[in-house]
């Protein structure tokens, strides 16, 4: 979790509607709007409501966190040549918001669409006081709002396709309020005991307060200190009191701390399985249906709700997921 920023937040907002005023109709006719997105759940958003008026490239490949990203000389450099660039805010890009600032006020037109996000939308978790958690993108709903958002900066500085952006962002948000229908129902149908989501990162908030799950997280535990220890302890007893049956596991965190809570309930006599692998701050590979925004949403509720207990189909929502291939 990072810390929120107010008053640069004030500033980014500011610098960047100053430049949507001075640098709008500055592109040639005709040819698309250069964007440069941080992470690819950005990126996937501002193709779905851009559509052919841009071309979109993310910084920020598979698998890589955005939390400790820092640019390299070329990324920058990627920056100061785009039309517009995006990115998701909140510090989620921590390391990156200081040179965001700086294209900013050289005259580019840079949004942050978590940012933009109404703050009643926004959890702010007691343990990070005043600040937002930046994973949005977990409640669809938000990822609704945020398409909004994307579709009302593209118009502002390229006003000739608003009528396009408003299309291109109604028919998105009609496949996301499939996605958010699919969530309620599949997640809605986990037992009421099983619905605790225990995973290794804190990336899962917006989740469990969108669609009814306890989300507790690993991260953070250290198995070798005597508190670590304890901590453990207390998600065991957790585990064996609700009769839990799956734990979660992501790519950025050791499964030591994971297999530790499978073999303390197991040694009190209630199993519990690794339920899968979830996408947290990454999508999946580029060119796959995961590495989508819509189709990592889909294999994280549908690994969800079929290790808890819930019912759905293995091949997801579309019927697209790689894992019932
Ligand atoms: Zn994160």
């Amino acid at each position: 979790m990072v810390r929120v920023d107010l008053s640069r937040r004030a500033v980014l907002a500011g610098a960047a509607s100053g430049v949507l005023l001075a640098a709008g109709g500055a592109r040639a006719q005709g040819a698309p709007l250069n964007v440069v997105a941080t992470t690819a759940h950005v990126g996937d958003l501002v193709r779905n409501v851009g559509g052919d008026r841009v071309r979109v490239a993310n910084l920020l490949g598979e698998g890589v966190d955005p939390h400790s990203y820092r640019l390299t000389r070329s990324d920058t450099a990627q920056l100061m040549r785009a039309d517009v660039v995006a990115y998701n805010g909140l510090l989620l890009e921590g390391k990156m918001t200081d040179a965001l600032v700086r294209v900013a006020s050289a005259g580019k037109t840079v949004f942050a669409v978590a940012d933009a996000l109404p703050e009643g939308l926004l959890n702010s978790p007691p343990e990070t006081e005043g600040s937002f958690d930046p994973h949005v993108w977990m409640d669809v709903k938000n990822w609704i709002a945020a398409a909004g958002v994307v579709r009302d900066r593209l118009s502002a500085r390229d006003p000739a396709g608003a009528a396009a952006y408003a299309a291109n962002a109604a028919r998105h948000v009609a496949e996301l309020e499939v996605l958010d229908a699919y969530a309620r129902r599949v997640l809605g149908a986990v037992p009421e005991t099983a619905r605790v989501l225990i995973t290794a990162h804190d990336a899962f908030n917006y989740l469990g307060r969108a669609y009814g799950l306890e989300v507790r997280g690993i991260q953070g535990i250290s198995t070798e200190s005597e508190a670590g220890l304890r901590e453990i302890e207390g998600l065991v007893d957790l585990l064996v009191a609700r009769r839990i049956g799956a734990v979660f596991v992501e790519s950025s965190v050791t499964d030591r701390n994971v297999r530790a809570l499978v073999e303390g309930a197991a040694a009190r006599g209630h199993k519990v399985a690794i339920g899968g692998e979830l996408y947290s701050d990454a999508l999946g590979a580029p060119g796959t249906y995961e590495g989508t925004y819509i189709g990592m949403m889909d294999h994280n509720l549908t690994t969800i709700a079929r290790a808890l207990g819930g019912e759905a189909p293995v091949a997801g929502h579309l019927g697209r997921l790689a894992q019932a291939r």
